[in-house]
C-alpha cells in the first residue's frame, strides 16, 4: 500500500479534477443516519475493497450528505471560498507530508508560511519582531494567545475582560485556562474604551482585553483606538480576535475600522474563512513573540535538538500545539501566484454585496434592515415572522438548493442572517432568496 499504484491514482485525481471543475459547486444536503450508516456498513474488511467502489460510495452518499461550505449559496455562519490554486497546493502539502514542527526540519516549508505571517502583521501595522504560527482555528488561536497572556503577567486569581459580543470560544478559553472573565458591556454591540475603562473601576487582577474585529454574527469591530488606549494605560494584554473581520485588513474601503490594531499583544485572522485558504488554517502573530515562545515550548529531551541559538522559528513554540501540518503554504502559494490584489478585490466584493444587499432590503416593501453592515453579514428581518417562520424558511430554502441560509438572534429575536465572502454569490441570488420571504 506504499508503492504507486498508476490506477488509484487516476481514479483520485480523475475525481479531484472534477471537483474543482464544479461551476456552481452544488449546496447537498444535510444526510440522514441510517442511509449513511447503510451506505458504509462492511466497508473496512480484513481485505480491502476496491477503490473506484469506495470512491463512488463517497461520491454518490457521503459527499452528498456535506453542504458544500464553497458553494456561493452558502451564506449561514462563515462560509469558505477557497482559491483553486490554494486548494491544489493543499493537495500538495499533502502528497509531500510537509509538517511545519521545527526549522530543523522544515525551513522551507516554515520560511514561506513566515513570508504570510509578515504579509498580515504589514496589513496590521504590527512591528518587523513580530510572529507566530499557523494553527487549525480561530479557536486554538485565541487559547494559545490567551495563555501567553495569563503566563506573561502571573497574577493569581487573573480576570481577562471581554466583551458581551465576544466568540463563544473566548468564554471556552478562559474557562479552559482558569481565567475569570470580566464582561464589559458593550455599546450598540461594540466594545469601547469608554465600557472597557468604567468597567476596570474597582477592578484588581485585570491582566488583558480581548477585542474583536468583526463579531461573527453581526460583522461590528470593536473600538480598536480605544481599547488599545486603556491597554497601554493599564498594561493589559490587548488581543485582537479577527478570525472572521481581519481579513477586512486587505480592503480599503474598511481599513479605517482597524485602527488601533497595531497596537495588538496578538492578533489572529482565519485565512480558511475570509482570506479564501482551505481548512483548517488560522493566522496568529504575537507582537513580541519572544513571550509565546517562553510559554508555549516543550520541554523533553528529544526535543532539545530543535531549541539552539541559530536564530531557528520553530512554529511548534507559538501555540499549544507539537505536529502541525504547515497548513500556511496553500494559502503561501495562492497569494504569490494570485498577487494581493486579486485578494483585495475579492474581499472588497463581499463587502459591495453586503452594501447592496442592504440597500435591496430597505427599498424592498416585505423585509426591514436590521442595522447598516459594517463588513459582510447583514442581519434582517420579516416582519410579522415567528422563530418558526424563520426556521421553516431556511429549511425550504435548503431542499430547494436556493440557499443555506439560516436564522441567528439579535437581542432576543430571531432574525435572517447573510454572510457573504464567496465572490461568486451575486445580488441575483440574493434577490431570489429574498423573494422567497414574501409569503
Ligand atoms: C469563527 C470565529 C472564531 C472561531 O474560529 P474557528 O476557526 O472556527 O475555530 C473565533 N472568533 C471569531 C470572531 C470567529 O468569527
Amino acid at each position: 500500500m506504499h508503492s504507486y499504484d498508476e490506477r488509484l491514482t487516476t481514479l483520485v485525481f480523475d475525481y479531484m479534477r472534477q471537483r474543482l471543475a464544479l461551476d456552481p459547486v452544488p449546496l447537498d444536503h444535510p444526510g440522514e443516519k441510517d442511509k449513511l450508516d447503510a451506505a458504509l456498513a462492511g466497508l473496512i474488511t480484513p481485505e480491502g475493497a476496491d477503490p473506484a467502489k469506495v470512491l463512488d460510495i463517497y461520491d454518490q452518499q457521503l459527499s452528498r450528505a456535506v453542504i458544500s461550505a464553497d458553494s456561493n449559496r452558502f451564506l449561514s455562519f462563515i462560509p469558505a471560498a477557497p482559491t483553486k490554486a490554494a486548494l491544489l497546493f493543499d493537495m500538495v502539502v499533502s502528497c509531500a507530508s510537509l509538517q511545519g514542527i521545527s526549522w530543523l526540519e522544515a525551513s522551507g516549508a516554515i520560511a514561506a508560511e513566515n513570508q504570510v505571517l509578515r504579509l498580515i502583521a504589514d496589513y496590521a501595522g504590527l512591528p518587523e519582531t513580530a510572529g507566530g504560527c499557523f494553527v487549525s482555528g480561530g479557536s486554538a488561536a485565541n487559547l494559545s494567545a490567551l495563555v501567553v497572556a495569563r503566563d506573561t503577567a502571573n497574577v493569581p486569581n487573573a480576570k481577562i475582560a471581554v466583551s458581551d459580543q465576544a466568540h463563544s470560544s473566548i468564554s471556552n478559553t478562559l474557562r479552559i485556562i482558569g481565567v475569570e472573565a470580566l464582561v464589559v458591556p458593550s455599546e450598540d454591540h461594540r466594545l469601547t474604551g469608554a465600557s472597557l475603562r468604567k468597567a476596570l473601576e474597582g477592578q484588581e487582577n485585570v491582566i488583558g482585553v480581548v477585542a474583536t474585529s468583526g463579531t461573527t454574527n453581526a460583522g461590528i469591530v470593536d473600538d480598536l483606538k480605544g481599547v488599545a488606549e486603556v491597554a497601554r494605560e493599564r498594561g493589559l494584554w490587548f488581543h485582537v480576535d479577527g478570525a472572521y473581520g481581519g481579513a477586512g485588513l486587505f480592503a480599503p474601503s474598511v481599513r479605517h475600522r482597524y485602527e488601533g490594531i497595531e497596537h495588538a499583544d496578538s492578533f489572529v485572522v482565519d485565512p480558511h474563512k475570509w482570506l479564501f485558504a482551505p481548512f483548517d488554517c488560522a493566522a496568529l502573530v504575537y507582537r513580541n513573540p519572544g513571550l509565546a515562545r517562553a510559554v508555549h515550548t516543550q520541554d523533553a529531551s528529544y526535543l532539545d535538538v530543535l531549541h539552539t541559538d541559530g536564530g531557528e522559528w520553530n512554529p511548534t513554540d507559538y501555540a499549544y500545539h507539537l505536529t502541525r501540518r504547515a497548513r500556511g503554504l496553500p494559502l503561501w502559494f495562492s497569494l504569490a501566484v494570485n498577487g494581493t490584489d486579486a485578494y483585495t478585490e475579492a474581499v472588497e466584493r463581499g463587502l459591495s454585496l453586503a452594501r447592496e444587499t442592504a440597500e435591496l432590503i430597505k427599498e424592498s416593501d416585505h423585509l426591514e434592515l436590521i442595522r447598516e453592515p459594517e463588513l459582510s453579514a447583514v442581519l434582517f428581518r420579516r416582519p410579522g415572522w415567528t422563530a418558526q417562520d424563520y426556521y421553516d424558511w431556511s429549511e425550504r430554502l435548503l431542499a430547494g438548493q436556493i440557499g443555506f441560509v439560516t436564522p441567528t438572534g439579535w437581542e432576543g429575536e430571531t432574525v435572517a442572517r447573510f454572510a457573504f465572502l464567496h465572490p461568486g454569490t451575486t445580488i441575483e441570488i440574493v434577490k431570489e432568496i429574498v423573494a422567497t420571504m414574501r409569503d
